[in-house]
């Protein structure tokens, strides 16, 4: 059996590395066309099939922006690639622990939800948190807030 040379794994990795580079690309794209500011690099979705209601509900298929989520066969289906981890499919499944999310941040913060009540949780701590790093950007320290309340009076 002829040997693998090491510039056919060199191939390999500039295949995959090409090919990831491609897919943040693309999500990239389709999230600026969407309108969403906020970027998972990495995620996963799931659907518990035995909970859901399927074809009397499809709530989820009608909530989700990028049509990750499709009726196919007797079941929701989901397009992987399509799917940028927004929430939008767990805020709307009356169902609880039916959809699972887990995903990434940049700064490598994992959140994981499944219920519409945890999603709002973490989205208005998010928010909190949004808030207090404009304020601190603002006034990074209390002499300068001081110091321009007093150019201001
Ligand atoms: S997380 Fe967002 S993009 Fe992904 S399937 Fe749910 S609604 Fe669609
Ligand atoms: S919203 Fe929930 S229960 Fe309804 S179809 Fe989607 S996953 Fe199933």
């Amino acid at each position: 059996m002829p040997e693998k040379s090491s510039s056919n794994f060199d191939i390999f990795l500039l295949l995959s590395e090409s090919g990831e580079k491609a897919k943040k690309k693309q999500r990239t794209e389709l999230l600026s066309s969407l309108g969403i500011k906020e970027f998972f690099p990495e995620g996963s979705i799931s659907i518990d099939k035995r909970t859901c209601w399927g074809v009397e509900c499809k709530l989820c298929i009608k909530a989700c922006p990028t049509n990750a989520l499709y009726w196919k066969t007797g079941e929701v289906g989901i397009t992987d690639d399509l799917c940028v981890y927004c929430g939008a499919c767990v805020l709307s499944c009356m169902v609880d622990d039916c959809i699972k999310i887990e995903r990434k941040r940049e700064d490598g913060t994992t959140e994981r939800f499944s219920k519409p009540r945890a999603f709002v949780k973490l989205a208005e701590k998010i928010n909190a948190k949004k808030r207090l790093r404009r304020v601190s950007e603002l006034f990074p320290t209390v002499e300068r807030y001081l110091e321009k309340y007093k150019t201001q009076k």
